[in-house]
């Protein structure tokens, strides 16, 4: 497909993350205004809650953009996400005939700041990378034996927190926890000194699942897709995980991207998941090509410095899909609500430099990497900043998901009666 031209000019740049072929759903605010839906369009953002107020956009009998997060619109259902981007092309396709009535709805994203886009109902954590369980199989274990050998049969994962995703441009700060570096007898209570991202895709549930659903279903039900920062405290993890798995290493933040990319918008970009070492079981077989071609990198960083890209690889790698794990999910008969965020697990390539931890690129930190500023990193130091991008190349224009950025401020001292 080619770039589908906008009577909004900087919307059919080669470069634009947001050309019409996205229409990605956000929230936003201009300064001292309240947080509202809007949809990306170039460099500017439609103000689609005042267009519904206007009365030029209705997608259901009672208001469903009045509210500063896409969960109403969601709970509507996929036949409404496609009446709404039917919608959204008609206004703002070139030669649109209701362009003067849609143009003043229009706000230069430069003037705004973006808020959470959905109420995150509840967060779960996949580990499908195979790169990157092999990795990190290696390095906790024994290369021999990296790969548990429950992971070419389900997609692993683990309930994480809620209530600690953030959205892009949130500062996160460096977790406190139980740490017993190794060699020492005992843990102490200190702040994690291996604190990692984990360069990640997120899928956003639209629709929810009583009882168990088919991979196929389970597609269906997935709204779009956010770039997901899993942040991770590894020395943490390492203390705490046999045998219940990742508890307080998880749950300090989760960075998402700020704008959904629905579904649609990633149609051309399909691909499949690699061959399959073993069967899987028919529950978890795909009828088609469940994942996409999405580029993918991370820059660090350091305080007041210019950007290193560290990683670059892309979400085709992963062994699972998320409509995969959302079936799986489901299986057990737990139910899914609208809202619900998936993790899809740390994309790592099979390339040195195409994994997607600092734990990976360091190699546990006995390789530094040097970053273009001369700065030397094992982990992440105070006032890194971490941003991943994520794009689709199609013919003519590209599809992007907008920075997703979060700086490591400095951990809380450790207060008196906890020392
Ligand atoms: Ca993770």
């Amino acid at each position: 497909m080619p770039l589908m031209r906008s009577w909004v000019e900087s919307a059919n740049a080669a470069d634009t993350d947001f050309p019409l072929n996205n229409l990605p759903c956000g929230v936003f605010s201009r300064a001292g205004e309240d947080p509202r839906c809007g949809v990306a369009i170039g460099d500017m953002i439609l103000d689609v809650a005042a267009m519904e107020e206007a009365g030029l956009l209705k997608l259901a009998d009672d208001p469903v953009l009045d509210v500063p997060f896409w969960n109403e619109v969601m709970d509507l259902g996929p036949q409404a996400w496609a009446r709404l981007r039917i919608l959204l092309l008609g206004f703002l396709t070139e030669g649109s005939e209701v362009k003067s009535q849609v143009e003043p709805f229009l706000v230069p994203q430069a003037d705004c700041t973006l808020h959470m886009p959905f109420l995150v109902s509840e967060y779960t954590d996949f580990y499908a990378g195979r790169h990157h369980a092999f990795n990190v199989g290696s390095m906790f274990r024994d290369p021999a034996n990296a790969l548990p050998p429950n992971w070419l049969h389900i997609p692993i994962g683990y309930n994480g927190r809620a209530s600690s995703v953030v959205v892009s441009g949130q500062n996160v700060r460096r977790p406190l926890g139980q740490l017993k570096p190794p060699g020492a007898d005992a843990p102490v209570f200190g702040p994690s000194q291996r604190f990692d991202f984990e360069l990640e895709m997120g899928a956003v549930v639209g629709k929810s699942s009583e009882g168990m659903v088919s991979v196929a279903q389970a597609d269906e039900m997935i709204f779009g897709y956010v770039i997901l920062n899993d942040w991770s405290a590894r020395d943490i993890q390492a203390w705490e995980y046999q045998p219940l798995g990742p508890f307080q290493a998880k749950a300090t933040a989760t960075t998402i991207s700020p704008w959904i990319v629905m579904k649609a918008a990633l149609e051309p970009f399909r691909t499949t998941t690699p061959e399959r070492d073993v069967p899987l079981l028919p529950y978890l077989k795909e009828p088609g090509p469940m994942l996409y071609d999405i580029a993918l990198e991370v820059t660090l960083a350091p305080e007041g410095k210019a950007e290193t890209i560290i990683a670059r690889t892309n979400y085709a790698e992963m062994y699972y899909s998320a409509p995969q794990q959302l079936a799986h999910h489901t299986s057990c008969g737990c139910p899914m609500n609208v809202g619900d965020l998936l993790g899809s697990g740390t994309i790592s390539g099979p390339a040195k430099d195409s994994r997607g931890s600092l734990l990976e690129l360091s190699w546990g930190g006995k390789e530094p990497l040097t970053l273009a500023t001369g700065d030397q990193r094992s982990f992440i130091a105070d006032g890194d900043s971490i941003v991943m991008r994520g794009r689709c190349q199609g013919d003519g224009y590209r599809i992007g998901f907008g920075d997703c950025r979060g700086k490591v401020v400095a951990a809380h001292p450790v207060p008196d009666w906890a020392r």
